[in-house]
């Protein structure tokens, strides 16, 4: 399928990036700079776990983000990591950066890295409530 700028609707063009041994195909607006991730290509780009959870287990429900996903099409929420603010798909967790985000995104120290503020844990709660119980909060915290 052919993706377009979540953005400003140029069409985008596929990249290689290369890290270690990975090859990671991207999506790249030429207009904006900005990038399209497939589910678990950040985790591969940054090797940030916690990062990865942010934008797959930790996802809300609700969207509040105005992009469209370039993907599937689906409506996407904004994320905030360390500052950084990233759009997810809430259907296919893929993640749009803009430029330069990706840089900011693999400066983050892992090991202190926040994924759960105050806020972000309210949006679990309640997704945990609604959706039933999927073992999230027990895996939040039995841990
Ligand atoms: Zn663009
Ligand atoms: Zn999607």
């Amino acid at each position: 399928m052919k993706r377009d700028c979540p953005k400003c609707f140029s069409a985008l063009r596929s990249e290689i990036i290369r890290k270690g041994i990975w090859k990671v195909e991207i999506d790249k607006c030429e207009s904006c700079f900005g990038i399209f991730l497939d589910k678990g290509e950040l985790m591969t780009l940054t090797g940030n776990r916690p990062l990865h959870h942010l934008t797959t287990k930790h996802l809300g429900i609700d969207s509040d983000s105005e992009l469209l996903c370039p993907s599937c099409g689906s409506l996407m929420d904004d994320e905030h990591a360390e500052g950084v603010e990233i759009d997810v798909c809430l259907q296919c967790n893929g993640v749009w950066l803009d430029k330069n985000e990706l840089d900011s995104l693999r400066e983050i120290d892992s090991a202190s890295m926040k994924v759960l503020s105050p806020e972000k844990l309210a949006e679990l709660y309640d997704a945990d409530q609604s959706v039933s119980s999927s073992g999230l909060f027990s895996w939040l915290f039995g841990r």
